[in-house]
């Protein structure tokens, strides 16, 4: 470790909008929940767009926005040491969970790890979106009675792909009589069917509601409609719909924050289906109005969901072509590259208009 990078994080806080007040519309989902979920904590992405960071990107963005040139990404021990000291404090402007991201929605899971894991009030039960792991389940639960409602008001369970750690409780649910929904193309995973690699459920579930390209879903009024966007697997969708004031994309492991892409290291992932997939959502009627991001993991956007969706587009023509020269690279780091841009480093992040 190197002490002459060490960063007091004093005066940390990223962007302006630490304290910004809330401007959400609506009723609270249920008296007295306001009291005991944690409230969101917002911050500004180096795009300038209203954020809720998890813990690892709070810190690659403090790094995209401190590091000198020359200097290692990767040279993060020290920080990452005092900041976990900070966290343990509970002095650093980070979320805790659950907590309230729009009126009737909350973010579940454990506060220390970058798993995203959605609660949807809609007034007539609950929606439960990529339950996660079995073992995550006991906390879920508790996180669900502590917003005060029961883990058997969960009506409805979407799964955005079928990888194990969105799907791998969902079995529970559906034991329990919610109704467990997952594009076609990748319900056999959750019918434990020959398992593919990365998916893996607990408990099968035998009957799955299964969904195609184009679907409209509607849970107790929350309606949403599906876009597939195969590549990270060949059912993944994303989910588009408004709710009170806002356009909001459920985008599972396609479309994260600030450029982050999807795992692709299984064999059936495919990166040219994936460009494709990325195009086809930023094509999509009425993307430019797209506002939340809310993704499988890490950061929350909460305006500016179609400036990640670019980044992403902008992350994976960068891989692609290294890839198309003979590189075997199958992940890049967007705080890294795009701080790597910002530091004068010739990258070509030009989005590559098609796949082939
Ligand atoms: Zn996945």
């Amino acid at each position: 470790m190197d002490r002459r990078h060490f960063i007091a994080l004093g005066g940390l806080g990223l962007g302006a909008g630490c304290a910004r007040k809330e401007r959400q519309a609506g009723p609270a989902a249920a008296e007295g929940v306001e009291a005991r979920s944690y409230a969101r904590v917002v911050q500004h992405s180096p795009a300038g767009y209203p954020v809720v960071h998890d813990r690892m990107t709070f810190v690659e963005q403090f790094k995209y926005e401190h590091w000198e040139a020359g200097r290692d990404w990767k040279d993060d021990c020290q920080l990452w040491s005092d900041f976990s000291y900070r966290w343990g404090q509970i002095t650093l402007p980070i979320q805790r969970r659950p907590m309230r991201v729009l009126d009737g929605l909350y973010l579940l899971g454990p506060e220390d790890y970058h798993q995203c894991i959605y609660l949807w009030d809609t007034g007539k039960g609950l929606l439960l979106i990529d339950p996660s792991y079995e073992r995550f389940r006991p906390m879920i639960e508790t996180q669900i009675r502590q917003l005060g409602f029961h883990p058997g008001q969960v009506r409805w369970v979407l799964l955005t792909h079928m990888h194990g750690d969105h799907i791998e409780s969902a079995g529970a649910y559906a034991e329990r009589g919610s109704a467990v929904f997952i594009h076609r193309d990748d319900a056999g995973a959750v019918r434990g069917g020959k398992a593919m690699a990365a998916a893996r459920i607990a408990k099968p579930v035998e009957r799955p509601e299964v969904f195609g390209d184009g679907d409209r879903l509607d849970f107790g009024g929350v309606e949403m409609t599906v876009i597939q966007t195969p590549g990270h697997t060949p059912g993944s969708s994303c989910f588009a719909l408004d709710w009170m004031t806002n356009r909001v994309l459920i985008s599972g492991d396609v479309v994260l924050h600030f450029g982050r892409h999807a795992w692709m290291g299984a064999d059936y992932c495919d990166w040219d289906q994936y460009l494709e997939s990325l195009w086809k959502l930023y094509r999509y009627p009425g993307a430019e109005n797209w506002e939340v991001l809310l993704p499988g993991h890490g950061t929350l956007d909460l305006d500016g969901a179609r400036d990640s969706l670019y980044k992403v587009i902008q992350v994976v023509s960068y891989i692609i072509r290294l890839r198309r020269a003979g590189s075997e690279i199958d992940w890049a780091d967007p705080y890294e590259l795009f701080w790597r841009q910002k530091m004068g480093e010739k990258l070509d992040l030009e989005p590559l208009e098609t796949a082939t």
